[in-house]
């Protein structure tokens, strides 16, 4: 399966804003954007004036790099948002927001969806019971997440759990923390997304 392998902590600078994507390190001093607040590159420095065009291509880069999803795929949410009533920006955000690997780092799993991408690989955990190792999977209202009770015990989770008991699931989860076991009681709303991403700009972009 194809995934970005480059240095992710040139996809924050080059869109010169923290994507959150290496976990603990992106909340120090250490991170990239933090120590080089520029574009990478040898003309990273440079002032250039973004057209339109730019602008709107950058926002879809964002969207795909904080989801950590890559062309072809993201291109396929795109179609199915389009197809699906109401608004196509909106429904994007809530396609991406629903992804498996994405719901696992929400409910305070992982440190960064890349990490929430490995464990649902490994086959951490079950949906409605049933062992789920697609990152990509779409949860659906109704659907009931669990991490596997042999996978309870591993100090790794175990530690991240603990470190992230602070952290408030989405509303759209209901998430019994006693348990890890998370009921899907909705699909998210742009209101329940707290990425800074201008969805209509994507739409602009496909719409061209
Ligand atoms: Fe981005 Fe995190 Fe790297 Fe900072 S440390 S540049 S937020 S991935």
């Amino acid at each position: 399966m194809a995934r970005y392998t480059d240095a992710v902590c040139r996809l924050c600078r080059r869109e010169g804003q923290k994507l959150f994507l290496k976990g603990d390190r992106c909340y120090t001093d250490k991170c990239a954007v933090v120590r080089r607040s520029y574009a990478p590159g040898q003309h990273g420095q440079r002032r250039a004036k973004v057209s339109e065009y730019g602008n709107q291509l950058r926002e879809k880069q964002k969207a795909k790099r904080y989801y950590g999803v890559l062309e072809r795929q993201f291109e396929g949410y795109f179609e199915l948002a389009s197809k699906r009533k109401g608004q196509t920006g909106e429904n994007l955000l809530s396609i991406l927001e629903s992804r498996l690997d994405n719901v696992v780092y929400r409910l305070g799993f992982a440190m960064s969806r890349a990490e929430a991408r490995q464990l649902v690989r490994h086959g951490h955990f079950t949906v409605n019971g049933r062992k789920v190792n697609i990152p990509s999977y779409l949860v659906k209202p109704g659907e009931v997440i669990t991490l596997k009770e042999s996978s309870k015990s591993l100090e790794k989770i175990k530690s991240v759990v603990e470190a992230n008991s602070f952290r408030q699931p989405p509303k759209w989860l209901d998430y019994d923390r006693d348990n890890l076991v998370a009921k899907v009681v909705a699909l998210p709303t742009k209101e329940d997304i707290d990425l800074p991403i201008q969805e209509h700009l994507i739409v602009e972009l496909y719409s061209k």
